[in-house]
């Protein structure tokens, strides 16, 4: 890209570079703008003017907000944090094999660990998949990410054991691999054949071959769809030299060695984002001809993404929109925009959620005044079901949706979805 990058080759050269705040300036203008002629982020227009004392620039265009820096229009806007401690950020993040945690952010670049933790999570978010479906050869394999049950604490232990599943309390991550290509993992609610199909028929071309082992959820394919090929794991991990999915298992022991070895306790809600960082740095391993991409252009790759993305701390810690809110730590939640299977993509509203979320939260108050009158709520999600099933029918609601699966108030939530409408 630009020749200034050639010069940033290690870390500590990066560093180095980008504490000149003209370098950084340089380096964003040039990502931004290749030809160098910088252009209003809000109206597009080249007549722009740099007002250096106050270090912006000024767009003649007549609209709000004339004023813009480079940060204006990519992840970094609104952060009070500058560009030379944000741009070695993103090369750490971008080049740590393993991750690199928040409190080693905070004591390199010092800054708090908070701030250090928003910094990486909106990096991360510059890291999301870039869409663009697999073909050929590809592995399809799941994961499980999430303590041990038998390591937890008494209380939580109770909750999982209610929910009463096979795996309780791990999340569930599916991966694909294109062999020689791109890798791509998603969270998924659960591993239950329809999860599986979905997340296998967005992603895979078709016309493709798939390489399984001998999970259920992974037979009935659609035929026409993907030639598919299963291992059976105990007869040997390769078949026929070419039937494995070792390149999924090689993924998943490195995403397991960041979350482990680095991050070591990840909220299931943020989960995705964790992921999204491992399979960056997977994917820009190599370039197209299958030589080694070096940290510069790994660090390009990132830069070169961050335009076009942001996100605000309410929205990053759940708080902006109801759909994601916070689910039950030790339970399982959806990826971004698909907690607790809410079809927030095709019919949702926000309105609709909210005004469930709101009739759940007073419903549920109801609820528990009426059993439990003067107990903390500790038991499973069966009960809830049928007292409020009971409350409903009183108060004349029609009940649609019979299902009542996953966590208490991921169930409440999916009842009333169904109900309201
Ligand atoms: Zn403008």
């Amino acid at each position: 890209m630009s020749k200034e990058l050639r010069t940033t080759k290690t870390l500590q050269a990066a560093i180095l570079h980008f504490s000149d705040l003209a370098n950084c300036a340089e380096y964003m203008v040039a990502l931004r703008w290749p030809d160098g002629i910088v252009k209003c982020p809000r109206c597009g227009s080249a007549s722009v003017e740099y007002l250096p004392n106050a270090k912006i620039y000024k767009c003649y265009e007549k609209h709000s907000q004339v004023k813009f820096s480079l940060k204006v229009g990519t992840i970094f806007e609104d952060s009070p944090i500058s560009l030379s401690k944000w741009l070695p950020v993103m090369w750490m993040l971008s080049n740590c094999k393993n991750g690199i945690s928040s409190y080693e952010i905070h004591r390199s670049i010092g800054v708090t660990q908070k701030t250090a933790w928003f910094m990486l999570q909106r990096a991360r978010l510059a890291m999301q998949g870039d869409g663009g479906k697999l073909s050929g050869h590809v592995e399809a394999d799941e994961t499980f990410v999430g303590g041990n049950v038998r390591n937890m604490h008494r209380k939580s232990k109770r909750t999982i054991q209610a929910k009463n599943d096979g795996n309780w309390g791990k999340t569930v991550v599916l991966g694909l691999l294109e062999r020689e290509g791109r890798v791509r993992a998603a969270v998924a609610p659960t591993r239950k054949y329809y999860e599986v199909h979905k997340h296998v028929t967005k992603i895979v071309e078709e016309g493709s071959t798939l390489f399984t082992d001998e999970f259920q959820a992974y037979k009935n394919l659609p035929p026409a769809m993907f030639t598919h090929e299963i291992v059976n794991k105990l007869e040997g991990y390769v078949r026929d030299r070419v039937v494995h999915v070792n390149g999924m298992e090689n993924f998943w022991s490195l995403l397991k060695r960041s979350l482990k070895g680095t991050y070591v306790s990840v909220d299931p809600v943020h989960l995705q984002a964790y992921v999204d960082e491992q399979v960056f740095r997977f994917n820009n391993r190599k370039d197209d001809n299958g030589d080694p991409l070096s940290d510069g252009d790994r660090f390009d790759a990132v830069m070169s993404k961050i335009v076009g993305k942001r996100i605000t701390y309410a929205e990053l810690i759940g708080k902006a929109n109801p759909a994601q809110f916070r689910v039950n730590r030790n339970g399982r939640a959806g990826a971004r925009g698909d907690v607790l299977n809410l079809p927030v993509d095709e019919e949702t509203d926000r309105q609709s959620i909210e005004r469930a979320h709101r009739r759940t939260a007073e419903l549920t108050r109801i609820v528990l005044r009426q059993i439990w009158p003067q107990h903390e709520v500790q038991v499973g999600y069966r009960r809830i079901w049928q007292s409020l099933s009971l409350v409903l029918r009183r108060q004349g609601i029609p009940i649609v949706s019979g299902f009542c699966g996953g966590l208490l108030s991921g169930t409440l939530v999916r009842l009333f979805w169904h109900t309201a409408r």
